[in-house]
Parts: C-alpha cells; sequence; structure tokens
C-alpha cells in the first residue's frame, strides 16, 4: 500500500495518515476498512463509501427500527434518559444494570452495557 498524502486536517489540526482499522459499529464487526487517522489526537475518519455500506448493513438487520425519540427530565442534579422498554430488551438491560457513558462528539453518546 502506497503512502496517500490526505489533503486535508483533522478538527484538531493535525496530519492525517491513510489505514486500515477495525470497525465495529453496534456490536456488528465490519472487518479492516480503510480510514484516515489522526496522527497528532487519534481520530479515525471513515470513507464515505464504508459509511454507506455500514448503513445499509444496520438497515438491513433492522436496528435502525429500534431508534427512538426520548425527552430528557430530571433527577436531583441528574438529568434522565429514558430507556424505552424495546430498546432495554434488545439490550437486554434492566433497573440497576451498569452502562458506561462515553460522549463521542458534541452531539453524540454512546452507552456502553457492562453488566
Ligand atoms: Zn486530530
Amino acid at each position: 500500500m502506497n503512502e496517500e498524502k490526505v489533503p486535508y486536517k483533522c478538527s484538531c489540526g493535525g496530519n492525517l495518515k491513510k489505514t486500515k482499522v477495525e470497525v465495529e459499529f453496534f456490536g456488528i464487526d465490519f472487518g479492516l476498512r480503510d480510514a484516515e487517522v489522526c496522527t497528532v489526537c487519534g481520530s479515525e475518519y471513515l470513507d464515505q463509501e464504508t459509511l454507506k455500506e455500514i448503513e445499509k448493513e444496520i438497515k438491513e438487520r433492522k436496528i435502525f427500527a429500534l431508534e427512538r425519540k426520548v425527552q430528557i427530565t430530571r433527577s436531583g442534579e441528574s438529568l434522565v434518559i429514558r430507556i424505552p422498554p424495546e430498546i432495554a430488551e434488545f439490550l437486554n438491560i434492566h433497573y440497576k444494570s451498569l452502562v458506561q457513558l462515553f460522549p463521542v462528539d458534541k452531539d453524540r453518546m454512546e452507552v456502553k452495557v457492562v453488566e
């Protein structure tokens, strides 16, 4: 594989390098994919083709059918996100389950089921 220069930079200002990364979304393994990785902060950018393929695969698996909009409520100082029963069932989580929250962008958060 030849070292291709990437003509644009990461949002942190670092240089991007073309490489292959192991891609996994919603527990689905997409294998090694072309990506551009920031040499400074390590952010990974997948190419449009890969993103489209992932979207298609996810739609086919009907995971998107579980997508819901929920309103945030409050409990004391904390904000509460209500998880609809069909999503809780899909994730096999219940009252007092432990999850880990990862903010992955300014408008995005991942919730990982721990136990
Ligand atoms: Zn960066």
